[in-house]
């Protein structure tokens, strides 16, 4: 039953859901069908036709593929579900994981003829990451060479959380035409002319009736192993009750210890009913996450609240969509209420903001509500200084949630207007780009003058420059695709430099003393003081660690920006009358190249993590590319009939043009995925043909 858009006030009866998969395992298929039969759509969205709604920006109707996580609000049997939808393509990682950072359960696609893919690892991994709940559907179960079993086999065998399969398939391929509920012991079949949104309840047919025999007792004893209260209710009574059934599948999912999987073909219209009762039945309300835990801002204290909209506000942004008429911001709200008109406060920015608007949202649509709370995700207008990953909370009462930690880019590229008119509409919209999408990143070259942007892959920086000319109507010209190198310092360094110079007629003076030291995972790098209160006034201080990271962005000696180390300011000398803030800033930044200077400056290069899967035939193609590629081999293993699995780690720079490689040494029956990990230092010999 539909309820339409009655609020659902009742946590329990809420839930926060992603539907994460492979690319083209069905996901936006399946996101339209909930869309429809929910009735928050009267038409049904085909990808194949450009028609799908949660693919809201042109650029992703054009490749048929999701780029943007929007959020939605269905409703569903009195529960109100808010669907983040998010992308398939691992270019788009950091969009994967902002939302799986505040979804409290996910379904996950798979494809029944491919099963477990390599991207399906790799969000399965983000979402263990995360410890969130999930559910399986094995989608296109039409297709020829479909096999649910050999899909489940494919989960039990290659991902983390034992799959349980709650239904079986009934009939296969061309003549799939429904589930077999193995809780009720009963058969639906999907109605062709409603496109599915009607269905026929029957006994299981005969000839399947001993399959789903056995598939039921699989799936009690499972539950029972898990579970001393199923187990007592398993052992004792001759008929164990479906609503038993269903409250030992959501412990075990809640828990983890299972994915509760269910089959169906989202582009036939089958099935997908039986998935929103069973996000209903079995994913977690905000309720079961029963408090978040965050920081004092100030003071090294670990704060925790209790969901709850009697709590005080504590709200995570996740999302920021920049528009001409002011930013969208999304959050998931955690505790508290949010009004409209209402003041909240941003600790990292050290601000408060107006909440001007607060939207429902459905894709690119939104209704404006008055209030929000605790368990919610929203989207709200008027914020001006919030960006992804900020907390907002009541100033009085003051928390810093876990931020959300994306990857460096690694890949960059140079981009120019191709008429200097064009030059402040270029930089606005890369502004706004930059805005939205945490991983992307521009900035001006100082040597050459250029614009220079960097992110995650070629196929999304790719994407960035067709937004600019399609959605901006910008148009530039955009350079090849270049690593991401960055610099570090391979050992300790000291040095002390002074700035004495007239500017203006006026002597500027500084002194400062600087201490480098290696440190790990330090992206930003840190600067701290060890000077005794007092020594230099606050706002020359300021201006030194401002100067020592401005050098440190662009690098000294190969012109990348430096990380991996920790700065510290030990000594620092101030003359009355001849000491500015100019002359700190820029004593900041000679400190820093003089401190480097004193060590040994290492080149670093961001390594790929890879994953191909690849048939049999095709193998040897495959790895005689990757050792072209000066690939590291890291292992091979055998997935399904006939098929490889290579897990590989590679240097960024040899991995250009893969994705187009690939296609062609296998005739595109290989698949892969590659992401960022981590840096290594470049070989002395490829230094060497660097500076040549
Ligand atoms: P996404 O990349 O995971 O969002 O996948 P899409 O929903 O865009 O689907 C990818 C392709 O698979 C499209 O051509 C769909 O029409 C097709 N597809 C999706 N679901 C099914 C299904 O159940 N059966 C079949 N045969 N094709 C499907």
């Amino acid at each position: 039953m539909v309820i339409g858009d009655l609020p659902v006030t009742d946590l329990a009866k809420m839930r926060n859901i992603g539907i994460v998969a492979h690319i083209d395992a069905g996901k936006t298929t399946l996101t339209e069908r909930i869309l429809y039969y929910t009735g928050k759509q009267h038409k049904m969205g085909e990808v194949d036709e450009g028609t799908a709604t949660m693919d809201y920006l042109p650029e992703e109707k054009e490749r048929g593929i999701t780029i943007t996580a929007a959020a939605t609000t269905v409703y569903w049997k009195g529960h109100r579900i808010n669907i983040v939808d998010t992308p398939g393509h691992v270019d788009f990682t950091a969009e994967v994981e902002r939302s799986l950072r505040v979804m409290d359960g996910c379904v996950v696609v798979f494809c029944g003829v491919g099963g477990v893919e390599a991207q399906s690892e790799t969000v399965w991994r983000q979402a263990d990451r995360y410890g969130v709940p999930r559910l399986c559907f094995i989608n296109k179960l039409d297709r020829i060479g479909s096999d649910f079993e050999s899909a489940v086999d494919s989960i039990r065998e290659r991902l983390t959380i034992e799959p349980l399969p709650v239904q079986l398939p009934l009939g296969r391929e061309r003549s799939f035409r429904g589930i077999i509920d193995l809780i009720s012991m009963r058969a639906f079949a999907f109605d062709e002319e409603s496109l599915g949104k009607s269905f026929t309840e029957s006994e299981i047919p005969c000839e399947l009736s001993d399959d789903a025999q056995r598939a039921r007792e699989a799936l009690l004893e499972a539950l029972a192993e898990s579970s001393e209260n199923f187990m007592e209710k398993y052992l004792h009574s001759s008929e164990v009750k479906s609503e038993d059934i269903r409250s030992a599948v959501r412990k075990v999912t809640l828990e983890r210890r299972f994915t509760p999987t269910f089959c169906g073909s989202a582009l036939r219209n089958k099935g997908v009913q039986m998935v929103l009762d069973a996000v209903c039945d079995y994913l977690p309300s905000p309720e079961d996450l029963k408090e978040v835990e965050g920081r004092h801002p100030e003071r090294d204290r670990i704060l925790k609240r209790k969901v709850s909209p009697d709590e005080h506000l504590t709200c995570l942004s996740f999302k920021v969509v920049a528009d001409p008429h002011g930013d969208l911001t999304f959050l998931r709200i955690y505790s508290g209420h949010l009004r409209q008109g209402q003041q909240v406060y941003n600790p990292r920015a050290r601000k408060s903001e107006r909440i001007a608007h607060i939207y429902l949202m459905h894709a690119d649509s939104r209704k404006a509500v008055a209030e929000a709370k605790a368990g919610e995700i929203v989207a709200v207008m008027g914020l001006k200084y919030t960006v992804t990953g900020d907390t907002l909370c009541e100033k009085a009462h003051q928390i810093v949630l876990e931020k959300m930690s994306f990857p460096e880019p690694v890949v960059t590229m140079a981009i120019e207007p191709r008429t200097t008119e064009e030059r402040k509409k270029l930089l606005d919209s890369l502004e706004r780009v930059s805005k939205e999408d945490p991983t992307f990143k521009h900035r001006i070259d100082q040597e050459t003058g250029q614009t220079v942007v960097s992110g995650m892959g070629e196929l999304h920086l790719e994407i960035i420059a067709n937004r600019l000319l399609n959605e901006f109507h910008v148009e530039a010209r955009v350079g090849k695709p270049q690593v991401a190198y960055r610099e570090t310092i391979a050992s300790a360094g000291e040095a002390r430099a002074k700035f004495s110079r007239q500017i203006a007629g006026k002597q500027h003076y500084a002194a400062l003393t600087l201490r480098l030291e290696p440190a790990q995972n330090q992206r930003i790098i840190s600067v701290a003081s060890l000077l005794a209160p007092g020594k230099l006034p606050p706002v020359c201080l300021s201006a030194a660690q401002e100067g020592i990271r401005n050098a440190a962005e662009s690098g000294v000696e190969y012109g990348y920006p430096l990380i991996n180390l920790k700065a510290s300011i030990i000594g620092a000398d101030y003359r009355h009358g001849e000491s500015s803030e100019i002359a700190f800033h820029a004593v900041g930044s000679l400190a820093l190249r003089e401190a480097a200077s004193k060590t040994r400056i290492l080149l670093l290069e961001p390594q790929m993590r890879l994953e191909v899967h690849v048939p049999d035939e095709n193998f040897g193609a495959v790895l005689e590319d990757l050792s072209t590629r000066k690939a590291q081999i890291e292992s091979i293993g055998t997935v399904g009939k006939g098929l490889r699995v290579v897990r590989a780690i590679a240097p960024m720079s040899s991995m250009f043009g893969y994705a187009t490689s690939l296609r062609s040494c296998t005739q595109g029956k290989a698949v892969y995925t590659m992401e960022p990990s981590g840096y290594a230092p470049v070989s002395q010999e490829r230094i060497e043909m660097f500076r040549s």
